[in-house]
């Protein structure tokens, strides 16, 4: 999924999870500088904390209800 399509969607924001074992390091970034042609896994490799690789989705979080919070599956 590209950026445009993500902020087709109303979500602005990644959210990036570190791939390291037991490190569950999570943060949401700001992709406001970005093309909308700049496709949402390019992230990844580039957030990672010193460990080998990261996972970049859109921060869905943006436009679900807060009931949805914290429910999020693994
Ligand atoms: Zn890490």
């Amino acid at each position: 999924m590209p950026l445009g399509n993500m902020r087709a969607n109303g979500v602005r924001m990644l959210a990036v999870w570190c791939s390291g074992c037991g490190c569950g390091h999570h943060r949401v970034i700001d992709v406001e500088q970005y093309g909308d042609d700049v496709p949402v896994p390019w992230f990844g490799p580039r957030m990672r904390c010193g460990h080998l690789g990261a996972d970049a989705r859109p921060n869905w979080q943006e436009r679900a209800p807060p009931s949805l919070f914290g429910v999020r599956g693994s």
